[in-house]
C-alpha cells in the first residue's frame, strides 16, 4: 500500500531504491534467511552508474535485499523525486521497502508536493481550455 491523498486517484506514491543496472540479486547457499527470504547484500557502489530501480527485475522479488543507500520518492504516474543518498542503509523485502521513518517523511513530503503541483498544472490547463472556447466565462 503506497501513499495516497484523499480525492486523488491518479497518483500513488512509494519509496523506490536504486541499484547498479546490471546487478541481479543472487542468494548464495547458506546465506541468512530473514522473514522467509534469503538475504542478499547490495555490493558497494563501485561503478555507480547506470542505475535501475529495484523491483524492475523478476529476481528482485525473490530475496531480501540489504544495504540500499540510494532512494527516491516515486509515483504511479511515472514521476520520481531527486535521488537521496542515505547515511543509514535501508532494506527491501520483496515488493516493499522497509520503513525508515526519517527518510520516508521527507520523501513523502516531496511526493505530496508533486501531486499538488500536478493538480495546479491541470487546473491551469483546464482554465486555458475554457478560455480558448471563447464562450461564456464563469
Ligand atoms: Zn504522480
Amino acid at each position: 500500500m503506497g501513499w495516497q491523498l484523499e480525492g486523488v486517484v491518479s497518483h500513488e506514491g512509494y519509496v523506490v531504491a536504486y541499484v547498479n543496472r546490471d546487478w541481479v540479486p543472487a542468494p548464495v547457499k547458506g546465506c541468512p534467511i530473514v522473514g522467509g527470504w534469503p538475504v542478499v547484500v547490495v555490493p558497494s557502489r563501485a561503478g555507480g552508474f547506470p542505475l535501475r530501480e529495484l523491483g524492475s527485475r523478476v529476481e528482485d522479488g525473490e530475496s531480501r535485499i540489504e544495504g540500499l543507500t540510494l532512494v527516491a520518492a516515486g509515483c504511479d504516474c511515472g514521476w520520481r523525486s531527486t535521488r537521496v543518498q542515505l547515511a543509514q542503509a535501508m532494506a527491501w523485502s520483496p515488493a516493499r521497502m522497509e520503513r525508515v521513518e526519517a527518510v520516508e517523511a521527507a520523501l513523502h513530503a516531496a511526493w505530496v508536493e508533486h501531486v499538488e503541483q500536478g493538480s495546479a498544472q491541470r487546473l491551469a490547463v483546464d482554465m486555458a481550455l475554457e478560455r480558448g472556447t471563447g464562450g461564456e466565462r464563469r
